[in-house]
């Protein structure tokens, strides 16, 4: 797999291409059958169904072909999206899957879960008048496609080198610089403390937006391609069970990627805060990918993490807060109300995922921010109150503010906190003084090489951008990885060499 960009071609097949893509006139936009809110409130399956062979080449037929492609402008990876949409049009569903292949390590997984409003579709110039182009959609089927036909093959580099690699954390940052750097031939082995491969796309990103197979399917994909996994394994200050100190690590190996995420909840305080049946929102999905893996969860038996038969009140507006509220549909809540202090049009989490869960039976309590939390030993109820949108700040997001005497209260038995995540704080967990961050705990990086403060040491995904997206992650360690390729090969040439 190559990251090499292929130059786009008018014709294809001795057809003029007018005659095979720019349907998008003649063919309105398709996107995959979604399974009905009944049906799909009962299960954690993806609530979308794959295209159909035709399907995709008809939605691919749709694009135009543009010149300066804004879909791929807007990708964080760069995808070469037209190309990959004529040959699906055109049935060299193979090449296709090549093509898309080449600049993306996991676009199955991101045809499922990128944010595509905000990105490749969001930016396909034929959306104004007609609806954009189904991008994710057909970039989840070429891959699948490609699966189910045994033309993803494990990585068989073409050298292969006596130099080693620690990779802390198999998230998709980890993972994407993990296939990278195992395709220039050096011994890759991957870390975590987490007992299975995937970071959040496994424990905190519901089946309903990505089944959990998906992501088991390139664990064994990276094994069969010679990536060494370290499971259960945490990395800390001292080597101890189930515990490998940083230090020992950058003993054992020739240079060393921090990939770890962000974990920290924010929280938040006021009377009553401490109550039991106040959870964390990580904690509760967590818990609920766990079960649908097939494990049993004591917090779930005794019901401290089940929302069946509660009145559920989620705090927050993004995407975690959006799993968590949908979450609770699943497990049998009485109610689910989401309460968030700005209002629709100025919430973080997707409007497709807001659409699905008010489908699913969600209530939005916009505008409205929690004061306090009644209850004896355990929460009973959130006193709120009204908010107002004020001026924008310098960033021209809305500030809010409180609305004098509204409070109201919310029956609550189960209040799941989504405020968003910060960084562990590494350098002192690790034992590590040196490590540099910024002023919001996130690894500092030379955003050209990817080092952090310690030689030989890089950092790529989440912890050094905060939390952000699975695209993202992976960019950032496609990047990090090349440039780890390009440190080793000038600090250890007569190792890199003699082993080539
Ligand atoms: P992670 O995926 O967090 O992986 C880090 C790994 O490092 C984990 O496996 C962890 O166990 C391991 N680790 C951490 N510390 C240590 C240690 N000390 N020792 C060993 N291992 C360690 N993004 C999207 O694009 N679309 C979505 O729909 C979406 N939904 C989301 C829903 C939720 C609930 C959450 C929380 C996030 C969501 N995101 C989504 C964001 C996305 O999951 C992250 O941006 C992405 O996973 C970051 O990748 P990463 O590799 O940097 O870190
Ligand atoms: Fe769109 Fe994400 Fe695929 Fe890029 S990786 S084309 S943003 S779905
Ligand atoms: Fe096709 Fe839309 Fe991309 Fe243009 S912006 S190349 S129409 S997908």
């Amino acid at each position: 797999m190559g990251a090499g960009r292929i130059e786009r071609l008018p014709f294809a097949g001795g057809k003029p291409m007018a005659e095979r893509m720019l349907k998008f006139v003649s063919v309105a936009q398709g996107q995959p059958d979604k399974r009905p809110a009944a049906e799909r409130s009962t299960d954690f399956d993806e609530i979308y169904r794959s295209f159909a062979v035709a399907q995709a080449e008809q939605q691919s037929s749709r694009c135009s072909q543009c010149g300066v492609p804004f879909c791929s402008i807007h990708c964080p990876l760069g995808n070469n999206i037209p190309d990959w949409l004529k040959m699906t049009a055109e049935g060299r569903l193979e090449e296709a899957y090549a093509l898309s292949s080449a600049t993306n390590n996991f676009p199955e997984i991101c045809g499922r879960i990128c944010p595509q409003d905000r990105l490749c579709e969001g930016n396909c110039v034929i959306e104004k008048g007609f609806e954009s182009v189904t991008i994710g959609a057909v970039e989840r089927f070429i891959t699948d496609t490609a699966f189910a036909s045994g033309w993803v093959e494990p990585i068989r580099p073409p050298v292969e080198r006596a130099l080693s690699i620690g990779i802390v954390g198999a998230g998709p940052g980890g993972l994407a610089a993990a296939m990278q750097l195992r395709e220039q031939g050096y011994q890759v082995h991957v870390y975590d403390r987490y007992d299975r491969v995937g970071g959040l796309m496994v424990y905190g990103i519901p089946g309903f937006k990505l089944e959990k197979d998906i992501v088991a399917r390139r664990h064994l994909y990276l094994e069969e391609s010679g990536v060494k996994f370290h499971l259960g394994l945490g990395v800390g200050d001292r080597d101890e069970d189930g515990q490998i100190a940083f230090a020992t690590l950058r003993d054992r190996h020739d240079a060393v990627l921090i990939a770890t995420g962000v974990y920290k909840s924010r929280d938040i305080g006021g009377p009553g805060a401490g109550l039991g049946g106040i959870v964390k929102a990580l904690d509760y999905l967590t818990v609920s990918n766990r079960l649908s893996l097939g494990d049993t969860v004591e917090s779930f038996e005794n019901g401290e993490l089940n929302a069946a038969g509660k009145s559920v009140v989620v705090i927050g507006g993004g995407d975690t807060a959006m799993d968590c509220v949908r979450t609770a549909i699943r497990q049998g809540a009485k109610s689910v109300k989401c309460l968030y202090r700005r209002d629709r049009a100025n919430m973080p989490g997707s409007i497709r995922e807001v659409k699905n869960a008010e489908e699913e039976g969600v209530e939005f309590v916009w505008l409205a921010a929690p004061e306090a939390f009644r209850g004896e030993g355990t929460v009973s109820g959130v006193r709120a109150s009204r908010m107002k949108l004020g001026l924008p700040d310098a960033t021209g997001r809305q500030s809010v503010e409180p609305v004098e005497e509204s409070s109201f209260t919310l029956e609550a038995d189960l209040v799941i906190k989504a405020l968003g995540f910060d960084p562990e704080p590494l350098p002192t967990l690790w034992g590590q003084p040196d490590l540099a961050v910024s002023r919001w705990g996130t690894l500092r990086v030379d955003h050209e090489t990817f080092m952090t403060s310690l030689p030989g040491v890089f950092a790529a995904g989440d912890i050094v951008r905060g939390a952000s997206l699975v695209v993202w992650a992976i960019r950032d360690g496609r990047d990090a990885a090349a440039q780890m390729h390009r440190w080793l090969k000038n600090t250890a040439p007569a190792r890199a060499q003699a082993a080539e």
